[in-house]
């Protein structure tokens, strides 16, 4: 804990604006109003300019914005972008520092991006529109690029706006998208060395279909070589076939401080092949057009293309896609998770029942209704799958009884190459056996409808020997 003198500033006496850090407004405005006759740009506009940014400071890390003189640069390097640079701060920027209460130079030679501006007008009006910021942890202004001071070459007189660089492309000097990937799109796209089909027509597409992704997990779209596949294995539906591609996908990595595209080798695709389509190459790309190149966290339900590909020994045209169920040929239920309904649930409909064609209905019904894997799995459960532990309670209704269930619920797995449902076993649960239950279904079906299917409720089964239904409940929400 600070003591009350701690809080105090030395300068003023008076309480500091913030507490923790020992800073006092007034007094680094004081300071600095001091220090207007020890700097000057040799444009009055500019001063004024610099001296009212420098006013607007509200906390201890706002950024002083100075007049940085032009020797302080070092290694300007042009970017594509005309007007842009990068460069080098030899004394870097003013920080407060808490020990010293007072502003320091910490760290040298920082990474700054410069922007060229030919009249001092321009220079101030570049800052209208709140384009840039001084406010470094201010969440509503995290995505506004961070200004550091104005500067001017000599040489041309042209004014240099001094700017965070992390906002900007190195080498093109566009403003990144999304700052914390480091991920520009034309840059990136242009850095990647890609085949070519050797069809001028189906090249102009894959090129348009790679300057339409908008973030870095979108699918960059390719000319893939038919050797790149391998275990060529039919599925389902007619001309579908899932292989496996060697290289496999660009996928933007932006891990590890990376920031670069790399190839996730041995992905699991589907091939589209369209016979005789040598020389329709439209119908070709009109179908192509159909697929999603987004991310996985859109488009549930839409097939991803990955990219065109053509046999050469048919040369028939071939599309890669993403997002069909290896099993069945169909799409997904849900591409995100991949997972396919009807082969995970609806085909295992003929491998259960309760006895009861209601009872098996109903629990069908309520399997249908699952739109995502996660959700929870009510089921019909064998009697013998529980091992009593001890009885909890009763009244004239039930009997509620502690168990353990060995082979336990379906959780959904959705690990890389799992993406299916896997039982948790020896799951504690409470069955609520109900006392002559044995004909009375719809009561039965009524008061599992009571229960909400997400949080309180695993299944069904029935006593072999009694012949009374139980409602399987999970355990944690009815311990007593
Ligand atoms: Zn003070
Ligand atoms: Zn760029
Ligand atoms: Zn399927």
């Amino acid at each position: 804990m600070s003591s009350q003198d701690d809080i105090i500033c030395k300068s003023c006496n008076k309480i500091c604006t913030d507490i923790q850090l020992k800073w006092c407004r007034p007094c680094a405005i004081n300071n600095l109003k001091k220090n207007f006759t020890n700097w000057t740009s040799g444009n009055e506009k500019i001063d004024e300019f610099i001296q009212q940014m420098q006013l607007k400071i509200e906390s201890f890390d706002n950024i002083i914005v100075e007049w940085i003189p032009y020797e302080q640069f070092n290694n300007v390097k042009k970017t594509k972008k005309d007007g842009f640079a990068t460069a080098i701060w030899k004394d870097g920027l003013l920080k407060y520092n808490e020990e010293e209460r007072t502003y320091k130079r910490i760290l040298s030679n920082i990474e700054v991006f410069l922007k060229c501006l030919n009249n001092s007008q321009n220079v101030i009006n570049e800052f209208s529109n709140e384009k840039y910021s001084i406010k470094v942890s201010e969440i509503d202004e995290f995505d506004i690029p961070k200004v550091y001071g104005i500067s001017q070459n000599p040489d041309t007189n042209d004014y240099i706006i001094v700017l965070d660089n992390s906002y900007y492309c190195k080498e093109c000097g566009e403003i990144y998208m999304e700052r914390w990937s480091k991920w520009c799109r034309l840059c990136q796209i242009n850095n990647l060395e890609l085949n070519h089909s050797g069809n001028k027509k189906i090249d102009e597409f894959i090129q348009e279909m790679q300057l339409k992704i908008e973030i870095y997990d979108d699918i960059i779209v390719e000319w893939i070589p038919y050797n790149q596949f391998n275990n060529v294995k039919k599925i389902g539906k007619n001309g579908f076939t899932t292989v496996i591609w060697k290289n496999g996908p660009l996928e933007y990595n932006n891990n590890k401080e990376k920031f670069n595209y790399e190839r996730k080798p041995n992905k699991k695709v589907t091939l589209k092949c369209l016979n005789n389509s040598q020389n329709v190459i439209s119908n070709l790309l009109n179908e192509a057009k159909a697929y999603s190149i987004k991310g996985p966290e859109y488009d549930y339900d839409i097939p991803r293309i990955y990219g065109i590909s053509q046999n050469p020994d048919t040369k028939d045209y071939i599309i890669i896609l993403g997002g069909f169920c290896e099993n069945c040929g169909e799409i997904f239920t849900n591409i995100y998770y991949q997972w396919c309904k009807p082969c995970d649930l609806i085909q295992n409909f003929a491998n259960w029942t309760s006895g009861n064609e209601k009872i098996d209905e109903f629990i069908q019904e309520m399997q249908l209704k699952i739109e995502n894997p996660e959700y929870r799995i009510v089921e019909w459960i064998p009697y013998d799958q529980f091992n009593i532990i001890k009885e909890i309670c009763k009244d004239n209704f039930a009997r509620m009884y502690l168990a353990i269930w060995k082979d336990g619920p379906l959780e959904y797995n959705y690990n890389e190459e799992k993406h299916k449902h896997e039982r948790q076993p020896n799951k504690e649960v409470i069955l609520k056996c109900l006392n002559n239950s044995q004909s009375v279904i719809n009561d039965l079906l009524n008061e599992v409808k009571g229960y909400d299917d997400i949080t309180e409720i695993y299944g069904i089964s029935k006593n072999p020997n009694t012949n009374e239904y139980i409602i399987v409940l999970i355990g944690v929400n009815h311990v007593i």
